[in-house]
């Protein structure tokens, strides 16, 4: 077993439709037949494409978590599988759907989240798992206020299971711009706030965001491939510089943005000049089913790609326990489970 197996890590960047394994699938499939013609084969980015194909699986995903069994379903065995693959803290996200045709409403689908969670804790599970409701920019600035009250909502019914609020959904749609009363309101509200910003290009409304919620919101950054200063992209310094100021924390994820392009390799790739900052930047999955790779993988990577030894591996590990959203007991927690982990290791 790996080093990078066994340590306990932190996983904070995960979208539940897209953390499926491939046998989860295939048991999916066995019982119920190709579910409305999705074959598996469509499901895995095995090579580097463009974003869009990444988004083209993913309306495929939606073909198949369409119920509330399936929901559950899924919820459980990803809860499962990062256990096993030693997370023992877990934010995961997704965005509530309503289906007419399968009876499944917003809350419904909130509902069958947290009850998966529940009995995942029940079974005795050793992972901590909160929520995260996801804002699909794709759904307009309307949709995006009803999941901020469902969040609200669910944050006070759960006493606190729901955390926060995901922004997420194809980049090239819409202006984030657009959201920030959103956001505010969220984080007025108290939800903490991870949101999708410049995983391409978009310089503006990085900007417009990072001015308007810095020192107003808790919040985490998703990708933030083009936060900091290219030599080919001058006059955006002050991106850069309210991330540094605020210490806002970066999600990387590394094989979601390889097979996706925005990042041509793991060399290249913004994690290690954040990490060299000493900079809060946090390995994530993304999606572990679409991307083909476990939270160790990414570890593992990482590892090799940047000659990190074992006490380096674990700094990373530790490091991350201070961007959760949750309290810092839980914090504690997990620097605990760390240090116990360090011991035996020696
Ligand atoms: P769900 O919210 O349905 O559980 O997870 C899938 C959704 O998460 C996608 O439809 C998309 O809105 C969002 N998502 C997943 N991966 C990515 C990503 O790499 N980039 C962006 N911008 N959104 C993503």
């Amino acid at each position: 077993e790996e080093f990078s197996q066994r340590l306990p890590k932190v996983e904070l960047h995960a979208h539940l439709n897209t953390s499926y394994s491939m046998s989860f699938l295939q048991d999916l499939m066995r019982q119920r037949g190709n579910i409305n013609g999705v074959s598996i084969e469509d499901l895995r980015l095995a090579d580097a494409k463009p974003m869009d194909q990444a988004f083209v699986i993913f309306s495929k995903l939606h073909q198949i978590f369409r119920t509330e069994d399936t929901i559950y379903l899924l919820t459980r065995s990803v809860i499962r599988e990062f256990a096993e693959d030693n997370v023992k803290y877990l934010e995961l996200r997704s965005t509530p759907k309503q289906i007419p045709e399968t009876g499944l409403t917003r809350d419904v689908y909130m509902q069958t989240m947290v009850r998966a969670v529940q009995d995942c804790e029940k079974e005795g599970l050793d992972i901590t798992v909160r929520l995260l409701v996801s804002i699909d920019r794709r759904q307009g600035v309307e949709v995006a206020k009803i999941a901020v009250d469902l969040a609200d909502r669910w944050m006070k019914s759960t006493q606190g299971l729901v955390l926060g609020i995901d922004f997420s959904g194809d980049p090239k749609v819409g202006d984030a711009t657009d959201y920030i009363p959103v956001f505010l309101d969220a984080a007025r509200r108290g939800l903490k706030l991870s949101l999708h910003l410049a995983e391409i290009p978009l310089y503006e409304e990085t900007k417009n965001v990072l001015r308007a919620c810095c020192g107003h919101c808790t919040m985490r950054i998703g990708h933030g491939t083009f936060l900091h200063r290219y030599e080919s992209d001058k006059g955006h310094e002050e991106i850069e510089d309210l991330v540094v100021q605020w210490k806002i924390p970066i999600e990387a994820c590394v094989t979601s943005n390889l097979l996706s392009k925005t990042v041509d390799g793991t060399g290249t790739h913004h994690f290690w000049y954040w990490h060299s900052k000493q900079h809060p930047v946090i390995l994530c999955t993304d999606g572990k089913g679409v991307f083909g790779c476990l939270l160790s993988d990414e570890y593992s990577r990482v590892a090799k790609e940047f000659s990190l030894g074992r006490e380096d591996l674990v700094s990373c590990a530790l490091s991350t326990t201070a961007s959760i959203f949750e309290n810092d007991e839980i914090k504690q927690r997990l620097r605990d489970i760390l240090k116990k982990f360090c011991e035996k290791e020696q």
